[in-house]
């Protein structure tokens, strides 16, 4: 599994590199911003924020443009950062310094889990919930014949409501399946993931159930 550490600390990035690739992991270092946009494609974004040329949530944004590697970004303790803009720009896990080696390696693992591997996913089936097919094999997404561009984050949020079209999924269910107990535990995170699923798809495709949680429907 290809890793990319944006880092720009020696004293972080390299025995982070070091640990990381006696985990098995293939790690390439960028110490910049334009370092990490320029890097060849990896599996999982390790993100720190602070940066020396990019703000670290410009390069968040910038990956998430292109590509949809899980990222999990950095930052120092007590620095000012809006977790909710985090979600939006696409970050799918978040860690603050200094944080142990085990711990990081446990959030690799958890997000990187959550993407389906193709091995695991052989035989199953597309669902199809009237004109939007989700299909878990190649976690692709379509409406109406067009592919739906979604962050691992939002697509496993659809996926598991997909798995009961109609069904009503309580927000603790769906929390608990989606992130896991390291996530910050905002149940905002919830919404916003909701709220960009919505403007992607159709807005009254997924339905607020009050005080319960939320029902995909047809729309
Ligand atoms: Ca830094």
């Amino acid at each position: 599994m290809k890793l990319l550490l944006v880092e720009d600390d020696p004293t972080i990035s390299v025995p982070l590199a070091e640990g990381l690739t006696r985990e098995g992991f293939t790690v390439t270092v960028a110490s910049t911003g334009a370092a990490a946009l320029a890097a060849a494609p990896a599996d999982l974004v390790l993100l720190d924020l602070g940066l020396p040329d990019l703000e670290g949530r410009v390069v968040c944004q910038r990956l998430r443009e292109r590509s949809s590697v899980p990222i999990i970004v950095v930052s120092a303790r007590g620095e000012e950062i809006d977790r909710v803009i985090l979600l939006e720009l696409g970050a799918d896990d978040y860690v603050v310094k200094p944080f142990g080696f085990r711990e990081l390696v446990a959030r690799i693992r958890a997000v990187t889990r959550r993407m389906a591997s193709p091995d695991s996913t052989v035989g199953l089936t597309a669902i199809t919930v009237g004109d939007l097919v989700i299909d878990p094999r190649t976690r692709v997404v379509t409406l109406a014949g067009v592919t739906v561009s979604l962050t691992p984050k939002e697509y496993d949020l659809l996926a598991c409501m997909a798995v009961d079209p109609g069904a009503v999924r309580s927000r603790e269910q769906l929390i608990h399946d989606v992130w896991d107990e390291h996530w910050w535990g905002s149940t905002k995170t919830l919404d916003v993931h909701v709220a960009s699923l919505r403007k992607k798809l159709r807005p009254e495709m997924i339905e607020t159930v009050r005080s319960v949680g939320y029902r995909l429907t047809e729309g």
